[in-house]
């Protein structure tokens, strides 16, 4: 049960964990924690950073966001009016309140979600806000606290906000590799593309009593499984048990464990001795497509569901099968060396017109049997981490690393998120982000969510005529927002998810041409296309210092969100 926190001019407030009616200035007073049962109601970010910070300390970014809508999306409403709404409602102009304060004298920067504004829903604005304070963090050489509360990626910004993931990711990066302490504090609730990235890949993290954190939602996992969850799932306390946060605090103890962590992260640090880097200045974004709304969705020849339809086609060639066309004297690399090894990602070493090259990819299959066997090429935790393994182990090696890219998504099961889904898919994304060698990512067919994310972080990213890259299935869009997943169709054009869409927002690089009418009708043809655009992209990236290479796909990624903040107010 969730408590619900209680509005303004309310005298009296029901508790949702007891039903307890409350007089409301008491329920503040003791931080909206009912005194009765203990259930901790929902705090919007405001009230969360009272609670959390000294008094009269806190400082916002002087930054703020533009009036965007990069992909002109319209469900039942058009997206600007869903945004102006949420603005009116919570007297927020984004979905996350990002400054400086000091936290028991200990200075830091933090970002703290409200989900009360579309569901603290990651955006571009507010992926670039966090970056901003965490760009802060690091230009101040302090610790970066994040306060998370956020259903996932905003499916309104179609593969845009999916980018966000990487963008923030690759600031966590940044902190990490200064030695700058990273807390997050996952409150109730934190799932989907926030899970799967800054909630969980900071040094800390720190679950509030009564949060739910996940990657994929109970309801979506009990559709597609047909199973009872078992108890607790997803709870702090089922995640602490299961090994995937440091501490279950209640919310009276929030702050003294903040300060704690922040105290020793400073004793730790030896003063000035710490080079200072230069703060990365946002750079403009690509051109996007003129007004937003009513440009062309489709692919040349077809509506962006038949796209669909074609991208899931069974008799798409596979990871496995480019492998054998494409790549030559393929060696395959098995296990995640944590106890698994999961058929839905392949990988291992390779040569790609000679060249020696680390290849993984998600695995489908051709028949229902194959299918079934390769979990549809949705990978588990344990796919992830045999990925990370391999990427690290050509980081080592010094060999570039080519990923394709095929999976409806990651894992939709309990054991997926028992064992850690969410941390695994931010710890891939995050070490994309720094790898020194060069990356090409190839969209082979369906390119789902942070599943793909986790093989698509890249130099350059490549994207089969056919193929289709999206933040949700445009059934589950559908489901949410019209909601009628026989909506799906409509929902597929509005997210823009198709070669020609992406290419326009730069979110790709580069389409690969496949033999007409399609890749299944000519699998060799489709092999060569696919092999000459690796290549193409490829050899440039060999001469390319490492340095330069990690800063320029940082750049790349950052780019997605800088755009969508107006000018600094200058205000502070
Ligand atoms: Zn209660």
């Amino acid at each position: 049960m969730t408590a619900t926190a209680p509005r303004e001019g309310q005298l009296w407030s029901r508790c949702g964990g007891c039903a307890t009616l409350l007089y409301r200035k008491r329920l503040r007073r003791n931080l909206d924690v009912c005194p009765e049962c203990g259930a901790h109601a929902r705090v919007d970010a405001p009230e969360r950073l009272l609670q959390l910070v000294d008094p009269g300390s806190f400082t916002a970014l002087p930054e703020r966001p533009a009036e965007v809508d990069p992909i002109g999306f319209v469900d039942l409403l058009p997206y600007p009016h869903r945004l102006t709404a949420a603005r009116a409602g919570t007297g927020l102009a984004e979905a996350v309140v990002c400054g400086t304060a000091t936290v028991g004298q200990h200075p830091c920067a933090l970002a703290v979600m409200d989900f009360r504004f579309l569901g603290g829903s990651l955006g571009c604005v507010v992926g670039e806000l966090i970056t901003l304070a965490a760009e802060r963090a690091l230009a101040d050489g302090v610790p970066l606290v994040l306060v998370t509360a956020s259903g996932g990626a905003r499916m309104q910004e179609g593969a845009l906000s999916l980018m966000q993931m990487a963008t923030v990711s690759q600031a966590i990066a940044a902190l990490r590799e200064a030695g700058l302490l990273t807390v997050s504090v996952l409150t109730d609730p934190t799932y989907g593309g926030v899970a799967a990235s800054f909630a969980t890949n900071t040094d800390v993290v720190l679950a509030e009593s009564g949060a739910r954190m996940g990657f994929a939602g109970p309801r979506v996992i009990r559709q597609v499984t047909g199973r009872d969850l078992p108890e607790g799932f997803q709870t702090a306390d089922f995640l602490l048990r299961h090994g995937q946060v440091d501490m279950v605090v209640p919310r009276h103890a929030l702050r003294g464990r903040l300060v704690a962590l922040l105290a020793a992260a400073r004793a730790g640090r030896r003063p000035a001795s710490r080079p200072g880097v230069p703060r990365q200045e946002p750079s403009p974004l690509v051109a996007r497509p003129a007004g937003g709304a009513a440009t062309t969705t489709a692919a040349p020849g077809g509506d962006a569901w038949e796209t669909v339809r074609l991208a899931r086609h069974p008799g798409r060639p596979t990871t496995l099968d480019y492998l054998e066309t494409a790549f030559d004297g393929f060696v395959e690399l098995h296990g995640d060396r944590l106890g698994a090894d999961c058929p839905a990602v392949v990988g291992g070493l390779a040569r790609l017109d000679g060249r020696p090259v680390m290849v993984i990819g998600h695995q489908k299959g051709h028949t229902t049997a194959e299918l079934v066997g390769r979990n549809f090429g949705m990978a588990s935790p344990a796919g992830h981490r045999k990925a990370l393994r391999l990427v690290r182990l050509a980081a080592r090696l010094g060999l570039p690393v080519v990923t394709l890219v095929d999976t409806p998504g990651a894992d939709p099961g309990v054991r997926a998120e028992e064992q850690g889904q969410a941390a695994a898919i931010a710890e891939n994304i995050l070490a994309l982000t720094v790898l020194p060698t060069p990356v090409v990512a190839v969209i082979t067919g369906e390119g789902g969510s942070g599943g793909a994310l986790a093989l698509a972080v890249a130099d350059r990213v490549l994207m089969l005529e056919h193929a289709v890259y999206s933040v949700i299935s445009p059934e589950g869009c559908a489901a949410i927002l019209w909601p009628d997943r026989g909506a799906a169709p409509q929902a597929a054009r509005a997210l823009r998810l198709t070669g020609p869409d992406l290419c326009r927002l730069g979110i790709v690089d580069d389409l690969v041409p496949e033999p007409a009418p399609a890749a299944h009708h000519d699998p060799q043809a489709a092999a060569r296309a696919l092999r000459e655009a690796v290549l193409a992209h490829l050899l440039p990236l060999l001469d390319v210092p490492p340095a330069t290479l990690v800063r320029r796909r940082r750049q790349r990624f950052r780019r997605f969100g800088a755009a969508r903040l107006g000018a600094r107010a200058g205000a502070r």
